[in-house]
C-alpha cells in the first residue's frame, strides 16, 4: 500500500485527512477505467477542526479527454455541491489522476489549486497508489491519508 505519510522531514501540511478504503478504491477504479486519459471528480465529506472527512467520491467528467489534463465538467461540480448540500454535508476535496507519470502534483496541479480547505488527491493506476495534498503557503504539501473501516461498503460511481 503506497498511501500514508511521505518521506521527509515534513510529514504533512493542514490536518489529517480521513477516508474510507471504498473511496479510495473508488477513485483508483475511476483512474483505471479512464485510462488512456486522466479522471478526475470530486471528494465529499465533512470538515471537522482541521481534519477532512472524505465519505464519498463523486466521479465527474474531464472535459479535456487528455492523459496529460483534465478539466472538470461544471455540471458534475455542480451536482456534487448539491448533493453534498442535500445530506450536509459539503464538496472537501478533488481528485485527478496521472496515468504515466507518479502521483505527485504536477505544476500545474499547484497552479490551478487555490483553496487550502480542500484536499487534492492523485491517483496512479500503474502503482494502485492514491496520495493526499494540501495547500500550505502557496505549495501543494503531501497529507496523510488516514484509512478507517466503514460499515457500509460505499457506492463505485459510475
Ligand atoms: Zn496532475
Amino acid at each position: 500500500m503506497q498511501d500514508g505519510p511521505s518521506r521527509g522531514a515534513r510529514p504533512s501540511a493542514g490536518g489529517a485527512v480521513r477516508m474510507t478504503r471504498a473511496v479510495r478504491d473508488a477513485v483508483l477504479d475511476h483512474a483505471r477505467r479512464a485510462l488512456p486519459d486522466e479522471c478526475c471528480g470530486l471528494l465529499i465529506g465533512t470538515v471537522l477542526g482541521d481534519e477532512i472527512h472524505v465519505s464519498r467520491a463523486w466521479p465527474a467528467r474531464n472535459l479535456r479527454s487528455s492523459p496529460t489534463r483534465y478539466l472538470i465538467d461544471p455540471a458534475d461540480h455542480f451536482a456534487a455541491i448539491r448533493t453534498a448540500r442535500r445530506n450536509g454535508l459539503r464538496v472537501v476535496g478533488a481528485y485527478h489522476s496521472h496515468p504515466a507519470s507518479p502521483p505527485s502534483p504536477s505544476e500545474t496541479d499547484a497552479r490551478e489549486a487555490d483553496d487550502d480547505d480542500l484536499v487534492y488527491l492523485i491517483a496512479s493506476p500503474a502503482l494502485g497508489a492514491v496520495r493526499g495534498y494540501r495547500l500550505e503557503g502557496g505549495r501543494l504539501r503531501p497529507v496523510e491519508l488516514r484509512m478507517r473501516l466503514s460499515p457500509e461498503t460505499g457506492r463505485p460511481g459510475r
